[in-house]
């Protein structure tokens, strides 16, 4: 899959055409479709804590080739998975079910179009083609749903924005995937912007877009490879303390989210907050969301390097009070920091496995990933993977 973020959209969307050819026959009056994978460059895990996060789209992403058909039947092929063979469903049987795999992803907005007045008539066949590290916190699983409503929307003639789109694919993987998973992901495939980063306040919604000029210093993502089955529940753990934390801070104090509090308040009133586990949890988000703010205004001026320093601090605050990073990322983190010509390196995405996000200065690029690469495989016993990305636009109908 490294070798993959490199090829060309081009290159991907002839490789998906022939793909396409293979499975399902020509493709006719269908398309192909694109979506971006994200990486949230500070802001974690206060999407669903009212909190801001400011993610960027990537040019890696998911690609589909889909043909309408004329009965209701669905079909799917992903290319990544090829051993899994079709998956044959229908219209008629939109229900989650582990023994449709993947593609409870696609069916998931299906469904979810249908239940919001977006009703699809005709089936479809479907392959599905990315280069986002497949897991790895990049967000793929939003890649796919937004290729997905894009698709719909294109072979449907629904008019649905970009905002609404994200809402209804998050209700997706919340109701039929069972992640209960914030706006983040979701927003930033369906929004993304070339070279700019959302600043986006997730309990109202609204979001700017920041240019991002890194000049001499470029984004490297390191991958941990670590495969992390228990993720998506652990996820929803967090997200319950924080609902209890909430829950005790509001007998003393009026707010509807742990976005809403300022780190002033938190201190004030935290000793209402009766379980210390939910404490400290409830602690990085309100500290995370003022950083975020802090990290978005120093980039702004130009700060890069102050910005790099909240980047570490963030880490730090999902590693000791988050408890979401586990001794690879911790690993990466640490090791990153350690290369002087690394400006500022934190986990990114969920967690618990997943990849890191760091600036790094270009005539360092090689000397980082030697460095941080030996030190992962010293303590760890396996790889990491390193890959420059570039920061992307939204969907695409190509
Ligand atoms: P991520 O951080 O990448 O979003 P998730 O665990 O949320 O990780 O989503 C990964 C899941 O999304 C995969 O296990 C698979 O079910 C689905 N998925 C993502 N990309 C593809 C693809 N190219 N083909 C088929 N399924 C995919
Ligand atoms: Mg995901």
């Amino acid at each position: 899959m490294s070798r993959l973020t490199r090829v060309s959209q081009q290159e991907m969307k002839e490789r998906i055409t022939v793909g396409f050819e293979k499975h399902f026959g020509p493709l006719g009056d269908g398309h192909v479709y694109f979506a971006p994978g994200r990486v949230n460059l500070i802001g974690e895990h206060t999407d669903y804590n009212g909190g801001h996060v400011f993610p960027c789209a990537l040019t890696i992403g998911t690609y589909a080739a889909v043909r309408r058909r004329t009965d209701r039947k669905l079909r799917f092929f992903s290319m990544n998975f090829p051993r899994n063979g079709v998956y044959e469903s229908a219209l008629d049987e939109l229900i989650p079910s582990p023994r449709f795999g993947w593609t409870n992803y696609p069916k998931g907005v299906v469904k979810i179009f249908g239940d919001h007045g977006y009703p699809v008539e005709n089936g479809f066949d479907m392959v599905i083609y990315g280069n986002i590290p497949n897991g790895s916190g990049l967000s793929s699983s939003a890649a796919l749903e937004v290729v997905t409503a894009v698709m719909l929307c294109d072979q449907y003639g629904f008019e649905i924005d970009g905002k609404q789109i994200a809402l209804l694919c998050q209700e997706s993987e919340n109701t039929y995937n069972g992640m209960n998973c914030g706006i983040m992901d979701q927003f930033t495939v369906a929004m993304g912007r070339e070279d700019h980063a959302i600043f986006l306040d997730t309990a109202k919604l609204s979001y700017e877009y920041v240019p991002i000029r890194l000049k001499d210093a470029s984004i490297i993502i390191a991958n941990t490879n670590k495969k992390h089955h228990l993720r998506d529940s652990k996820y929803n753990d967090r997200r319950k303390e924080c609902e209890k934390a909430l829950a005790d801070l509001s007998k003393v104090i009026q707010i509807s989210s742990l976005g809403d509090l300022s780190c002033e308040e938190f201190e004030e009133y935290k000793g209402a907050i009766e379980d210390p586990v939910c404490r400290r949890r409830a602690k990085h988000a309100v500290y995370e969301n003022r950083r975020t703010v802090d990290a978005v205004r120093l980039l702004k001026q130009g700060k890069l390097g102050a910005f790099g320093k909240l980047m570490r601090e963030a880490h730090l605050s999902v590693s000791r009070d988050y408890e979401v990073t586990g001794i690879e990322l911790d690993t990466l983190a640490e090791a990153a920091w350690r290369v002087p010509g690394c400006i500022g390196s934190r986990m990114t995405g969920g967690g618990f496995g997943g990849c890191t996000v760091s600036i790094v200065r270009n005539d360092s690029i090689p000397e980082f990933m030697g460095r941080v690469g030996r030190a992962y495989r010293k303590k760890i016993g396996y790889q990491a993977d390193f890959y420059t990305v570039k920061i992307g636009g939204g969907p695409q109908i190509l």
